[in-house]
């Protein structure tokens, strides 16, 4: 079975095996030069002053960025489950909570923001998802948080990029905390969420709020390379192999552009058998269909092409599926999964097969890499 969900993501081998040693105590020198060894890496891909690992999935960043960063008012942007998400955070932290709601396929905009801060001065605090995995949608997440700092540069701007850090370089010139999780881009287990911080989020965060979550006692610990509690130490082990193998086969940069040009490559296959591409701003983490027959399609592709994609939560629950391009995904295997949708359909009796989606694939992901060639 091919696994396409936009996470959990499947979990290279070299990564697997990096994992399976045996368990080493947190505390010794070896597990600390381990720990020291990642967080370098960590620093390079989040490029921001600081970056804390946290034991718990991705939602445990988000509580913690909203409990440390926002200490009145947090405006949310909701186009999708993830943005609502940090309005409930804040309102069982006994936060008060102002929310920007949008249909699933519609982006955040930059007046809006503007417009919510200028009439709402208590808001100290701004969270938002750069890519919102409900509806594989892309926020203009950078021209938001530089309006943001123009109106007030005390206002925290946190920055959800489960789906994105690891997908597209990301400017961190105005965001103050940035959030993944290791079991989407990054290509792991569930179980560890990273942080990375602004020198202005650390003196925000002071002496922290709450206990296992106090972002304080974390960038304490772990500038010294130790946590303050149980690190996750195999998923660690598992994140330096990760980091190290990218790094080795030619950076996030060659990363980044392979993945922005398979997530075209899909879309455009897609849209060529006719379907129709939900997000208004599509994220390169994912390709969102939305379609009547959304469900029937993913059934078939399970039994018949045994391919795994998700489907939607909520009021897209069987009309839409996505189609994940998070971490080292070879171009064969999307070319197999578009293949796959344009014989689902044929199956279906709503088009005739004839190669179109694998051919726009290859047309599409290939030029580039030849017309390269060619300078
Ligand atoms: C997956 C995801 C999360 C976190 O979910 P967990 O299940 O707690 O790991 C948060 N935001 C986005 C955009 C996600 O895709």
């Amino acid at each position: 079975m091919l696994l396409f969900t936009p996470g959990p993501t499947p979990v290279p081998e070299f990564a697997r095996v990096a994992m399976a040693g045996e368990t080493l105590h947190h505390r010794t020198p070896e597990f600390e030069a381990i720990f020291a060894e990642t967080r370098a890496l960590l620093f390079k891909l989040f490029a921001t002053d600081e970056v804390i690992m946290l034991a718990s999935s991705g939602t445990g960043a988000m509580e913690a960025a909203v409990t440390n960063l926002c200490h009145d008012t947090l405006l949310s942007i909701n186009s999708g489950k993830f943005g609502e998400r940090f309005g409930k955070i804040a309102l069982a932290s006994g936060l008060k909570n102002i929310e920007i709601k949008h249909e699933w396929d519609t982006p955040a905009t930059v007046e809006e923001v503007e417009e919510a801060l200028r009439k709402n001065p208590q808001i100290d605090a701004i969270a938002i998802q750069i890519s919102e995995s409900a509806g594989g949608l892309r926020h203009p997440v950078e021209e938001i948080a530089a309006a943001v700092k123009a109106i007030n540069p005390e206002i925290m701007v946190i920055a959800d990029g489960i789906t994105a850090v690891g997908v597209e370089r990301i400017d961190v010139e105005h965001i103050d905390a940035l959030l993944a999780g290791s079991q989407k881009a990054l290509m792991l287990p569930p179980g560890l969420s990273i942080l990375g911080l602004s020198s202005a989020a650390i003196e925000k965060i002071g002496s922290g709020r709450g206990y296992y979550l106090n972002l304080a006692s974390e960038i304490k610990k772990q500038s010294q390379n130790t946590t303050a509690y149980t690190a996750a130490t195999t998923l660690i082990i598992g994140l330096r192999a990760i980091l190290q193998r990218v790094e080795a086969e030619g950076g996030f940069g060659k990363l980044y552009c392979d993945t922005a040009r398979r997530a075209k490559a899909t879309r455009f296959a897609l849209e060529a058998l006719g379907l129709h591409s939900y997000p208004k701003v599509p994220a390169r983490s994912m390709t969102t269909i939305d379609d009547a027959d959304a469900s029937e399609i993913r059934t078939l592709l399970k039994t018949d092409f045994g391919v795994n994609v998700a489907g939607g939560q909520d009021h897209l629950k069987g009309k839409i599926f996505r189609i994940n391009q998070m971490g080292l995904i070879d171009p064969y295997e999307m070319v197999w999964v578009v293949n796959a949708v344009e014989l689902a359909l044929a199956k279906m009796g709503r088009r005739a097969y004839d190669g179109t989606a694998s051919r726009v694939f290859n047309e599409t992901y290939f030029k580039t890499m030849l017309e390269k060639a060619k300078q």
